[in-house]
């Protein structure tokens, strides 16, 4: 006796990557999902679009369960109840407790940069250290 299982899209992306996040994020949930045409746009990515995008598809009778918890995304309910989780680390500087830094380059790091923008590609050197705003304090 066949079987007809029926899904539904319920989006739409055009790079398979978000695609691929939405399906755990329904996977973490509980909902069996599937991506269609994630190869093919993969291949050839230009034509995302023209080729309809990477459908997340998922079984008709989970589609409202699916619509539910992407509108939660949608809404930032979800990354609100992460950061409640997790909080992120506070940083205060030790002199005076400020949390603005401004971001510290060494010199001898920003020369090599600019030698290596006549070389070849520049690559700025990041940030080693950060300064307080507020009284000059490196943290
Ligand atoms: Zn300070």
């Amino acid at each position: 006796m066949d079987q007809v299982i029926a899904f539904t899209v319920v989006e739409v992306h055009l790079s398979p990557w978000e695609a691929h996040v939405a399906r755990a994020l329904l996977e973490s949930e509980g909902i069996r999902a599937y991506l269609g045409s994630e190869h093919v746009v993969a291949a050839w990515w230009p034509m995302s679009l023209g080729f309809g995008g990477v459908r997340l598809l998922v079984r008709r009778e989970h589609a409202d369960q699916a619509h539910a918890v992407l509108n939660l995304r949608d809404r930032g309910e979800l990354e609100a109840a992460l950061i409640e989780a997790y909080p992120p680390d506070v940083v205060q500087c030790s002199h005076c407790g400020s949390g603005q830094f401004v971001e510290c380059r060494s010199w001898p790091a920003i020369s090599l940069a600019f030698m290596l923008l006549f070389v070849g590609r520049a690559i700025f050197p990041p940030a080693k250290d950060f300064r307080c705003q507020s009284c000059g304090q490196l943290r």
